[in-house]
Parts: structure tokens; C-alpha cells; sequence
């Protein structure tokens, strides 16, 4: 019935661990029961070095001692209030991250779509206030290829036709323009234009890296023609490009960044939303809000989390070993690897289509011990906790080359 080397992969899909869960996912199949560091572990004792870092909100690594000590320091004290009371956590967290932004202030949410939904509605509340757009009718200019999160609102003006279709009607008031394309903002921008809201590199796109100088030519059309920049930091902030965010790269400062993923420690869901006052004050009471955003124990992770980026070690190690990746990874290009592009401690791997899919490959390393994810068919992307040592990485590499030798 069934020949050897397909036994394994049978038995999988035949005992799926997760009957009663939702196929909103399609999961390698592993099963982790317990993980520190880079390391995880599934539930016969296998171990796995972990290459997504849950899409980098495992930068610091699984269970931070330094973390977890500041969530269980807050666990012993109050957890959470609801905003209709002011927590003594939230105020240090927000003055914090705040110089981390060199911004003035903070608005707290829990997950990245929360805040890109909190970034819509202060750039089209400021464009109506501010700027003096005339009623419903402010536009936001997004990027083709990008990727924001998963609300209706949001998927609205995405390009993938798995996160759109059948999901309609959609939220309008977008208007998308080629990535790395600084001129086709410029065209698009008219009196009703509020916001240019783009990802500094496409993380869901395969670590697209644009153009040198394009986002310094967004931020001079932005301040040119009065429109906010609105930089998602999601997945690109917050030390994995080896900066602590990647529009530090171009030496760029955002008028909005929107955080999330790493600022919960890889413990808690943590974003927020971080401009100055003439920006995000105009939301007024009542206006936003969230019942868990800026809760006093996401707050204390989230304080931790700015203290640790505070000292640039780790935006160091994700250079540092970024470049070491680089040429571990350049090695393999011809050898089954068609283009490897990267920024710090994150790479987006395209595999010649004769060698298997991504989502193949990625199957291949599960089985050496190494896990990562594909993205788009053919490239797997690679960012691992910022904590990983070179010689992890090395036979990382090292697996992928069996893997593609076969
Ligand atoms: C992951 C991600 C989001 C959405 O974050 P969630 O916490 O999954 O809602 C938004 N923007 C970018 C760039 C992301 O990578």
C-alpha cells in the first residue's frame, strides 16, 4: 500500500495532531512542547533549532531569563486594570519606548494588525483635522506585495489572493503603487492623500529589500507634499536588520512607527503605535482603544524589552552574525539557492524550482532538525532568535546544504 519513505510523511497526515483546530494554517508537522533559547523541543524529546522565531517575535529567544523574571516579578503584583484606570507599569513602559522612537508618545495595543488599524485611523483622523481633507474622503498609499496583518480592513488593500478573495466587501480609501518605487508615490500622492504606510524591507514578501535611498526619497516626498510616513516595524524592527529599526538603515525617521511581534518578549502579544504629539494627539478620548492594550504585565515585558534594545547589543549580534550568515548562505548560491537576500539577521532564500519547492525544503530541514518557513512558493525565510551563536548557524547551513545535495 504504502512504500517505506512515504510512511513517515502518511502517518503524519493521517494522525493529525490538531483535530479540533481550525485549518487556518497549514503547519509542519511538529509539535513543540517545550523551547529556551534557539532551541525547541517536541513532544518525544526531538530538538529543533528554531529559524522563524515566530516571524521575529522570538528575537530575544524563547524564555529570555531577563523576561521572564519581569513577567513574573508583575505576575505576583496586578495584571491587568482595563485603560478606565491608569497602571503603574504602563506610563515607565510607554516613557521608554518612546526615546527608543526618539518620538514623544505611545498608544498600546496588543497585536500588529491592531496596530496598523490604530495607524489607519490616526493618519486619516490627522488628515481630516490636520491637513484639512475634506470628509471621507482621506486615501493611504500601501505597497504592492505587502503584508499588514489579517483584518478586513487590512486585507483590503493586500494583493494576496488567499488573504482577499471571498472576504470582501472591502474597506476603501487605498491606493497601491510598486514597492521600492519612490516616483510612483510622488504620482499617486493628491490633496487627499493622508498617509504613505509601507514596510522599510517586505518581511511576508520574502525579506524584500528595496532600493538603496528609496526611503529617504519617501520621507522628502512625504514632507513635501504634507503626508504622513507611516513605517510597519513589525517585523523589520526592533534589532533584527542589526539597526534598531530597518529605517535606521537609511538614517530615515518614520512619522509613525507601528510596533509588535518582538515587543512582547516572545511571552505576550505587545504593540503599539509611537509618533510625536502633533501626530498621534489627535486622538482624543474615547476615540481608540483596546481592553487588554498596555495591560500592566505587557507593559512590564514590554519595558524589559526596550531596557535589553536599549544597550545595541543585540542590533550588534544581529550584524555581526548577519554577515557571517551572508556568506554561509552566498556559498549555496548555484548549488540549489538562486538568490539570497539579506538585511542583519535575516535572509529570504529563493530555491531553484528543480530542487523542490520552499515548502519541500522546509519539510527536509524539519527532518534534520532545523525549522524554518516558506513564503511565496519558493523562498524560505531565515530569522533566527537574535541570540543564536555563529556555529549554530553554521550547521544550520550546514543542513540545508545536505538538504539541497540530497
Ligand atoms: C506580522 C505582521 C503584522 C501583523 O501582526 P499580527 O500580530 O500577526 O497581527 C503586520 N505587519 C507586518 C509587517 C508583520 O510582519
Amino acid at each position: 500500500m504504502m512504500s517505506t519513505t512515504e510512511t513517515e510523511t502518511v502517518l503524519h497526515e493521517s494522525a493529525n495532531p490538531e483535530p479540533h483546530v481550525a485549518e487556518n494554517y497549514h503547519p509542519l508537522p511538529v509539535v513543540v512542547a517545550e523551547g529556551g533559547g534557539v532551541w525547541v523541543t517536541d513532544a518525544d524529546g526531538k530538538r529543533y533549532l528554531d529559524l522563524l522565531a515566530a516571524y521575529s517575535a522570538v528575537n530575544f529567544g524563547h524564555r529570555h531569563p531577563a523576561i521572564v523574571e519581569a513577567l513574573v516579578a508583575q505576575l505576583g503584583r496586578v495584571t491587568l486594570t482595563s485603560r478606565a484606570f491608569m497602571n503603574d507599569q504602563l506610563e515607565p513602559f510607554a516613557a521608554a519606548l518612546a526615546e527608543l522612537c526618539g518620538k514623544d508618545l505611545v498608544l498600546p495595543m496588543n497585536t500588529g494588525a491592531e496596530a496598523v488599524e490604530t495607524g489607519i485611523k490616526v493618519a486619516r483622523a490627522w488628515g481630516y483635522r490636520v491637513k484639512g481633507i475634506p470628509s471621507g474622503r482621506a486615501r493611504i498609499i500601501v505597497a504592492a506585495g505587502n503584508f499588514h496583518g489579517r483584518t478586513t480592513t487590512i486585507i483590503s488593500f493586500s494583493d494576496d489572493e488567499q488573504a482577499r478573495d471571498d472576504f470582501g466587501p472591502y474597506t476603501p480609501g487605498f491606493d497601491t503603487v510598486p514597492y521600492g518605487d519612490a516616483d510612483a508615490i510622488a504620482a499617486a500622492i493628491t490633496d487627499d492623500t493622508a498617509a504613505v504606510l509601507i514596510e522599510p524591507i517586505q518581511g511576508e514578501g520574502g525579506v524584500i529589500i528595496p532600493p538603496e535611498g528609496y526611503l529617504r526619497r519617501v520621507r522628502e516626498i512625504c514632507d513635501e507634499r504634507n503626508v504622513l510616513f507611516i513605517a510597519d516595524e513589525i517585523q523589520s524592527g526592533l534589532g533584527r536588520v542589526g539597526e534598531t529599526f530597518a529605517c535606521d538603515r537609511e538614517g530615515v525617521v518614520p512619522d509613525l512607527y507601528l510596533l509588535g511581534k518582538a515587543l512582547g518578549g516572545g511571552i505576550l502579544p505587545v504593540s503599539a503605535v509611537v509618533g510625536d504629539r502633533d501626530v498621534l494627539g489627535v486622538i482624543r478620548p474615547g476615540e481608540h482603544g483596546s481592553t487588554f492594550g498596555g495591560n500592566p504585565l505587557a507593559a512590564a515585558v514590554g519595558r524589559k524589552v526596550v531596557d535589553m534594545l536599549s544597550t545595541g547589543e543585540f542590533q550588534e549580534r544581529a550584524r555581526q552574525l548577519g554577515a557571517h550568515l551572508a556568506a554561509a548562505l552566498e556559498s549555496l548560491v548555484g548549488h540549489g539557492v538562486t538568490t539570497v537576500r539579506i538585511a542583519g539577521l535575516w535572509a529570504g532564500v529563493d530555491i531553484d524550482p528543480t530542487y523542490g519547492t520552499g515548502r519541500d525544503i522546509a519539510e527536509k530541514l524539519r527532518e534534520r532538525g532545523v525549522l524554518v518557513k516558506d513564503t511565496h512558493g519558493q523562498t524560505i525565510r531565515i530569522a533566527p532568535p537574535l541570540v543564536i551563536r555563529a556555529t549554530e548557524l553554521d550547521w544550520a547551513v550546514e543542513q540545508l546544504r545536505l538538504v539541497l545535495e540530497g
